[in-house]
């Protein structure tokens, strides 16, 4: 059998110690037996199913990893009906019991790690390093929210008050959340944001991203095995259309979204366009995230650091170094270093635990990036450019250096570094690029110099900073993780607050 624990740096929430490549061989082995189809449809009592489409594998399209039913936009009304009736049950049902469900997922989830493994390789081309982080990554979201909510919801506060007053304030669920995610995280994000709604006690509505409802089927059908029921948690796949339906229904209590800052803009047109009450609007959305290196930081360090930040996952990552600035006396030196060490990634079957990077998730990402580096080439200097495998949809690492970092208006959601220099006396021009960006989802610092370090942070308002580190891969309750500006609304999810947004309070005041 294989351990317990799936995560290669850490013991896992058990505290089982675990973790090494031999340990990914047998993973890869379990994930061989437990491979399969997945037939996905809507998950919501009484709902009809549409036409089947076959959903194929980024790294080998002629692998059909499943099937999938999208949902009609006119049943979604029906959805939130069903859903309006499950958040009343599930509202008065004990927190306490909430969170074991919770909990009870996380164990169910673990235990199935080869399972979803496999579903991660192929439907999302997760290789094995990601998918085991990912996995490990839903299992703390499940365990984290569920105990803060018992913390939150079990018992009501008490206020301060006049002799012969007793004063109390507590949290409660808001009603029908929906909930709408992206695919490059498509275990961990979905039951981040479907764990909190259900911790905080709503009823919620899961939109999965159109490229990955496998997963996204396989996970809720879990958490409905560990004992939330199916007219709590129902989960609708679809495309946009889905989550537009959902987001202008007048009855829903309140929206969390991952994804593109153009798609939060527009549910938010959507929100205040809508009839019902006003409701909350999460956000999770991109960047255009910077690293600034010195002339003290270590050569070797930084081209590990920046290979992992900008090419790991194929630069998938929310997360990801976009725009690196290198201080012009080591520049040379370290985008040498930063191309040697990009030139040693292997690209390949995801599945393999040889494998660095996976694929593109489809070919309208594959075509971006492909004309986003035929067009930035004619003006800036294309430095580095990998080799791709020809199967599959695969884009190889580039690193381009930009005259100034205007020339980066977007964020370029892949394997793509693009390097500024910049002299010594002219950090602050360096801050005030970064700002302009209007972006503020990750920093990266590489200097020894501990003013510096101490200036960029009381200059920018970035949500997550790594000083002298890579700058990726956010620990649930460690690091807590989300973005400002055009990043995203907060609170930061993993973190302490995640579920205020998800509630509302009631004060309650007794003459005694
Ligand atoms: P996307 O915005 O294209 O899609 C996200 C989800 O929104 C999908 O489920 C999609 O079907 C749905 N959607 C599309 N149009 C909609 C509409 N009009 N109304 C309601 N829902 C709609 O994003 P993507 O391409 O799936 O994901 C990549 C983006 O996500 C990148 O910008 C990345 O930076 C961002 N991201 C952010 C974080 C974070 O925590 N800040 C994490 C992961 C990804």
């Amino acid at each position: 059998p294989l351990p317990l624990a799936i995560y290669p740096d850490r013991p896992n929430s058990r505290g089982v110690e675990f973790g090494d490549r031999f340990q990914l061989a047998s993973l890869t082995e379990g994930m061989g037996r437990s491979a399969g189809t997945v037939d996905a449809g809507p998950l919501a009592p009484g709902l009809k199913a549409g036409a089947a489409q076959e959903i194929r594998s980024p790294s080998d399209p002629s692998k059909v990893a499943g099937t999938v039913r999208f949902t009609d936009p006119k049943d979604v009304d029906t959805a939130v009906n069903t859903a309006l009736k499950g958040f009343k049950s599930w509202s008065r049902t004990d927190p306490g019991v909430r969170a074991a469900a919770l909990d009870r997922a996380a164990d169910l989830l673990e235990d199935r790690r080869d399972r979803f493994m496999a579903l991660l390789s192929i439907e999302a081309g997760k290789t094995l390093d990601d998918g085991i982080a990912e996995i490990r990554e839903a299992v703390d979201f499940l365990r984290y929210y569920a105990a803060r909510s018992r913390d939150m919801f079990s018992k009501m506060q008490p206020m301060p008050g006049p002799t012969g007053e007793e004063n109390r304030l507590g949290w409660r669920g808001r009603g029908v959340f929906v909930c709408i995610s992206p695919w490059n995280f498509p275990l961990a994000i979905f039951l981040g944001q479907v764990s909190a709604g259900l911790a905080a006690g709503n009823a919620v509505i899961a939109k999965p991203a159109e490229q990955t409802p496998l997963i996204a089927h396989e996970a809720i059908c879990l958490m409905h095995e560990a004992g939330v029921p199916k007219d709590v948690l129902l989960c609708l796949p679809g495309e946009g259309d889905v989550g537009a339906a959902l987001t202008s229904h007048p009855k829903i209590g309140g929206v969390a979204f991952t994804g593109s800052t153009e798609t939060a803009r527009a549910i938010n047109r959507t929100l205040a366009a809508k009839d019902g009450p006003i409701v909350p609007f999460i956000a999770e959305t991109g960047g255009l995230n910077a690293m600034i290196v010195d002339a003290t930081a270590l050569a070797e360090q930084v081209a590990d650091d920046v290979v992992m930040s900008a090419f790991r996952s194929a630069g998938q990552r929310c997360s990801a170094l976009r725009l690196l600035f290198v201080q012009d006396d080591v520049a040379d030196h370290m985008i040498e270093m930063i191309e040697g060490a990009a030139r040693e990634l292997k690209l390949g079957d995801p599945s393999k635990p040889s494998t660095d990077v996976g694929p593109v998730i489809d070919e309208a990402q594959r075509q971006m990036l492909a004309d986003h580096i035929a067009t930035i080439s004619k003006t800036q200097k294309l430095v580095y450019a990998g080799d791709a495998p020809n199967q599959g949809l695969f884009f190889a690492p580039h690193i381009v250096e930009l005259k100034e970092a205007a020339a980066l208006d977007r964020e370029i959601f892949g394997p793509v570094l693009h390097v500024v220099r910049y002299k010594a006396k002219k950090l602050d021009q360096v801050l005030d690029a970064i700002d302009a960006t209007g972006f503020g989802l990750t920093l990266g610092v590489h200097s020894r110099i501990e003013a510096t370090v101490r200036k960029v942070i009381d200059r920018l308002d970035t949500g997550n900073v790594y000083i002298n580190r890579n700058m990726i891969g956010a620990v649930v309750g460690t690091q807590p993780f989300g973005g400002s500006g055009l990043s995203g609304t907060g609170f930061k999810a993993g973190g302490p607050h995640y579920l205020m947004r998800f509630a509302v309070e009631q004060a309650v005041s007794v003459n005694t």
